[in-house]
């Protein structure tokens, strides 16, 4: 998005170039603030921007990339209902599917966990708790009510902890609501593999962190792994079993498939490339953000993959492009982490700026404030805002939304299994 941001600029003054981006969904997804629409903090919609509101010039192709052919310069695309192929031509080509998650192998992992990358994955965990109220506050779930009212997040990164934080507060505050339920029948568990939970912030953050998720009833399970799922639960290792219905894994990623069916080099699931971002050997195609390795000459390790660099290589990309078309120096990509903030419930957060570290409530507000700015568009940020005034007066809602429902058929000669209480 944020190379043909910047393309976009330079056509303009160019009506004979042409771009084309294609993604799989025809909106930009504002990650950072996808546990909230997890945790009903956000409306669904107000943490994506239309692609066709961002970009006015490129043109954009709503499809499934099925396949590139660097040597005849080809891009397959899947689209429409019926998933029709389209092949698109290129000059330059920039790769920047991002990555997936990996399961590891895990026994019944990939079948029953839930994720959280997508705007999916957060309507289906919204989804899954609101589903788990309404069928254990009924009289027919006495004795089955523990697996409903059990949640797992495997993980403890950013992305798991800012998860537990915000769904951990939304059904303690949603349990309310629900008359035959109560605040002690919950059960909240954060599974980590290390000693310390965030350990991109530093022991001392972590700990602290630790300590407000405690406070606030999250068990948390440092030095354990998830080691199966199953319908009995998610299993431990160290051999316990935790009755639920509900895991959460945010605990890998892994190169996107489509990487591997290319002719050029790869580390670790990335296409490795320059400085310059692009793929040696394949003049013309670039690559960037998560599934590029990208080197850093300062530490002469990779940038992590993280939005904050992601974005950046996308203008530094763009502008490599436009210099290789008119002639011009390409620049090298450098950049160093300017912070990492997580907000961990309850208006309090932990961040680590320029070295400086924070936490407690200056930490959360300054989570607020610096994705506020990031988000996409007024029209976004004023929607954000007010979703997180409102907060302040009104309870969070319960509404399921539940697009399947309605293809869902009930056998009206169901009454076999009929319960009485
Ligand atoms: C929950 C969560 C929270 C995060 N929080 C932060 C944060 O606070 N700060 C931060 O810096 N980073 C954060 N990140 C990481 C950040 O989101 C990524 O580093 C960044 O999005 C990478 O950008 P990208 O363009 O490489 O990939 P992506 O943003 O993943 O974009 C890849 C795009 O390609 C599309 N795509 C994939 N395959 C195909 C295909 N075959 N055909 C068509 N389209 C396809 C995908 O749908 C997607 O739109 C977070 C990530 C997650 C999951």
């Amino acid at each position: 998005m944020y190379a043909a941001l910047e393309l976009e600029r330079a056509l303009a003054a160019r009506p004979d170039f042409n771009v084309t981006l294609v993604n799989r969904e025809n909106f930009f997804l504002f990650t950072p603030m996808l546990h909230e629409v997890a945790a009903s903090d956000l409306d669904v919609t107000h943490i994506v921007n239309p692609v066709r509101k961002l970009l006015r010039q490129v043109t954009f192709f709503e499809g499934e990339v099925q396949s590139i052919d660097l040597a005849q310069r080809r891009v397959r695309v899947a689209h429409g209902a019926e998933l029709h192929s389209h092949e698109l031509e290129y000059h330059h080509l920039v790769i920047a599917l991002g990555s997936v998650t990996n399961f590891y192998d895990i026994p019944g992992l990939e079948e029953r966990a839930l994720t959280m990358k997508t705007l999916g994955d957060a309507l289906e965990l919204r989804n899954r708790l609101i589903g788990n109220l309404e069928a254990a506050d009924f009289e027919c779930s006495i004795g089955q009510r523990e697996p409903l009212l059990t949640v797992v997040v495997a993980g403890g990164g950013f992305a798991g902890v800012e998860t537990i934080a915000a769904i951990n507060d939304f059904v303690r505050e949603a349990v309310v609501f629900y008359p035959h339920l109560s605040e002690e029948l919950l059960r909240m568990v954060l599974v980590h593999p290390g000693p310390v939970i965030l350990p991109e912030l530093g022991e001392k953050l972590g700990a602290y962190a630790q300590r407000r998720l405690a406070a606030r009833k999250v068990e948390i399970r440092v030095n354990t792994r998830v080691q199966g799922a199953s319908e009995r639960g998610v299993e431990l290792s160290d051999g316990s079993l935790i009755p639920t219905n509900t895991l959460v894994w945010t605990a890998g990623a892994s190169g996107h498939p489509l990487l591997e069916t290319l002719p050029c080099p790869a580390e670790r699931g990335r296409l490795v490339v320059n400085e310059f971002l692009e793929v040696p050997e394949w003049p013309g195609v670039w690559a960037l953000g998560d599934c590029a390795l990208v080197p850093d000459r300062r530490t002469g390790k990779a940038h992590p993959p993280t939005a904050q660099h992601a974005l950046r290589e996308g203008t530094v990309l763009a502008r490599n492009i436009l210099s290789a078309i008119r002639g011009g120096r390409r620049r090298a990509f450098a950049f160093s982490t300017i912070g990492q903030l997580a907000a961990i419930g309850r208006r309090t957060g932990v961040a680590r700026i320029l070295g400086v570290n924070f936490s407690g409530f200056v930490a959360w507000w300054l989570w607020r404030t610096i994705y506020l700015g990031k988000l996409p568009r007024f029209e976004k940020k004023l929607r954000v805002a007010l979703d997180w005034a409102l907060d302040l007066v009104f309870s969070k809602d319960l509404v399921q939304l539940n697009t399947a429902k309605s293809k869902r058929t009930v056998p009206l000669d169901a009454r076999a299994d009929v319960r009485t209480a």
